[in-house]
C-alpha cells in the first residue's frame, strides 16, 4: 500500500529530529530493528558498554514480560488494552498476543512509530492507533478511535511499559496513570515496567546523561516511587519485581539482576 511504500522509503533527512538520537528507534536498535539511523545507534551502543551488554537482555526480558502480563490480564477475562508508548511494531505485539476478539488502541507521540503503526494495523477492525501524548490522557480517552474501540464499562488494560521513566517529575506521572485509573471499571489491569535506580545508581546516572541529548530525557525511580504507581491497584502475584522474577513459567531459573522493575496491578 501508499503507506507502506512512504514508511520503507523514508529517508533519514526527512525524519523529525533525525539528529538528534531518538528514544523509539535506539530501542529498536537493542531489539535487533531496522528502524534506526546512525546518531540512535551511536547512543545505544554507548549504553550498551554502560551496561556491559546488558541493556540487550533487558529489552527482550521487557518485550518477554509483557506478551506475558497481556496473557495474564486475557487470561482473567480482559478484552481490552490501551498500550501506551508502544514503540517500534516489534515481535509480540499486544493484539498478536491477547487472541481473537481483544481489542486493543496503541498510543505513541512519535511520528516514526505512527507511520509503522498505520502501514501495519489499518487491516485489522479491532486494533487502531492514535498519535498522541501520553502525558494528555483527556485528548487519549476522548479521541474518537479510543471510543470506538474501548467499552469503558467493561475492564480495561493500561500498558505503560517501559515508558513513564521518559515522564519528568514536573509533568506529574502519577497523576496521570490515576487519571488513566479513575476513568475505568474495577477489574481493569495496569501493566507496568520501569527503570529503578536502586539496583545500579552509577550506571543509570550513566544512562540518563546520555539521554540528555536524546528526544526524550530518561529518569529512572527509587522502587517506591514506581511502586506509587500502582496507587488505588492490587498488586497481583508476584507483587514489583525484577523481569526474570515475574511469573517465569517454565523458563529457566535466572538470577542476573537488571535494573527494570515490572509488575501487573488491578484495580479495586
Ligand atoms: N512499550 C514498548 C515496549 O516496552 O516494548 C516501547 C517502549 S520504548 C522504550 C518507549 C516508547 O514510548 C517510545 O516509542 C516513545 O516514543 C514513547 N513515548 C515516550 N514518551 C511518550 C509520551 N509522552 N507520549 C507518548 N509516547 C511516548
Amino acid at each position: 500500500s501508499a503507506q507502506e511504500e512512504s514508511a520503507d522509503t523514508r529517508e533519514p533527512s526527512s525524519q523529525v529530529g533525525a539528529g538528534a538520537p531518538n528514544i523509539a528507534r535506539m530501542y529498536d536498535y537493542w531489539l535487533g530493528g531496522k528502524d534506526n539511523f546512525a546518531a540512535d545507534r551511536q547512543s545505544a551502543e554507548e549504553i550498551v558498554k554502560i551496561s556491559d551488554g546488558k541493556v540487550l537482555r533487558g529489552v527482550r526480558l521487557n518485550r518477554a514480560f509483557l506478551g506475558r502480563a497481556v496473557r495474564a490480564a486475557a487470561e482473567t477475562g480482559v478484552r481490552q488494552f490501551l498500550d501506551l508508548g508502544s514503540g517500534l511494531p516489534t515481535q509480540e505485539n499486544v493484539h498478536e498476543v491477547a487472541g481473537p476478539g481483544a481489542r486493543v488502541v496503541y498510543v505513541d507521540y512519535d511520528p516514526v512509530v505512527a507511520s509503522h503503526a498505520h502501514a501495519i494495523l489499518a487491516k485489522s477492525a479491532s486494533v487502531g492507533f492514535v498519535q498522541a501524548d501520553l502525558r494528555k490522557p483527556a485528548e487519549i480517552l476522548g479521541h474518537s478511535v479510543v471510543r470506538e474501540l474501548i467499552d469503558f464499562s467493561e475492564p480495561v488494560a493500561f500498558m505503560f511499559v517501559s515508558v513513564l521513566h521518559f515522564v519528568d517529575d514536573a509533568d506529574d506521572p502519577h497523576g496521570i496513570v490515576a487519571r488513566f485509573r479513575d476513568a475505568v471499571v474495577p477489574g481493569s489491569h495496569l501493566i507496568l515496567s520501569h527503570l529503578s535506580r536502586d539496583g545500579f545508581p552509577q550506571k543509570m546516572a550513566q544512562t540518563e546523561q546520555v539521554y540528555q541529548g536524546a528526544s526524550a530525557r530518561l529518569g529512572a525511580r527509587t522502587r517506591t516511587e514506581i511502586l506509587g504507581f500502582f496507587d488505588g491497584f492490587e498488586l497481583a502475584e508476584p507483587g514489583l519485581v525484577g523481569p526474570t522474577e515475574w511469573r517465569p513459567g517454565d523458563g529457566p531459573p535466572s538470577t542476573e539482576k537488571f535494573a527494570g522493575l515490572v509488575g501487573m496491578g488491578v484495580k479495586l
